[in-house]
């Protein structure tokens, strides 16, 4: 059975989630701060996180970076829940690698569909695939990524980046491309979620940064040739 984490103060808005959730079938864990939130998502690894913006104590952007930068929870898919009108939030959410965010007030039918959207995207794949670009290895079975034989720890956002790029080794792949593969939706104007994804990509992957290329004016590819 799959598990949702719901991380939201107001009671009533949690409890209505937490009873539909196991209606849907699913089993569902619930905190009111962030504090429990990450005690939860590091103690049980649930399958998903529903995470509310506004929380006392740190708020939802915080307990989705502090959730990014533990290897124990960093691949657990989370959609924020934002407040309308709050642009900023869902920027920051998508940049911060957050799957996907509901604007409040939504219908809770709406938050299940997303659920279950996201979960179909983010399913390990079953075949035992293993994708290199020189000295970067993937194994999509294992959810594992390494550089020169050492691990890297991605977080699952990070990690679909660089599986697209490196299924596509070789060819240019817009931002568009990569925010519908990745994030399985297009926003106008979101692209630069992509570039901060990427630079911080890079980032990890260090001495190996340089198998992923910039085309300017279109997006990025991962290196054709074994020397990078
Ligand atoms: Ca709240």
């Amino acid at each position: 059975m799959q598990t949702v984490l719901i991380v939201e103060d107001e009671e009533d808005i949690r409890e209505l989630l937490a009873l539909r959730v196991k209606r849907e079938g699913f089993a569902a864990l619930e905190a009111a701060d962030g504090a429990v939130a990450l005690k939860l998502a590091a103690r049980h690894r649930p399958d998903i996180i529903l995470l509310d913006i506004m929380l006392p104590g740190q708020d939802g952007l915080t307990v989705c970076k502090n959730l990014q930068r533990s290897a124990e929870t960093a691949a657990i898919p989370v959609i924020m829940l934002t407040a309308r009108g709050e642009e900023m939030d869902r920027v920051v959410g998508l940049e911060l690698g957050a799957a996907d965010y509901v604007v409040k007030p939504f219908s809770v039918r709406e938050v299940i569909l997303r659920i279950r959207a996201v979960l179909r995207r983010t399913r390990p794949p079953s075949e035992n695939l293993t994708l290199h670009c020189g000295s970067v290895r993937m194994d999509l079975a294992e959810h594992s990524v390494s550089v020169a034989a050492s691990p890297v720890v991605l977080t699952l956002t990070e990690f679909r980046l660089l599986e697209d790029l490196l299924r596509h080794r070789g060819k240019a792949r817009s931002r568009e491309q990569l925010l519908d593969s990745v994030w399985g939706y297009s926003f106008e104007g979101y692209a630069r979620t992509v570039d901060t994804h990427v630079r911080r990509l890079r980032g990890k992957l260090g001495a190996a940064s340089g198998c992923i290329e910039t085309i300017r004016g279109v997006g990025y590819k991962a290196r054709e040739e074994e020397s990078c």
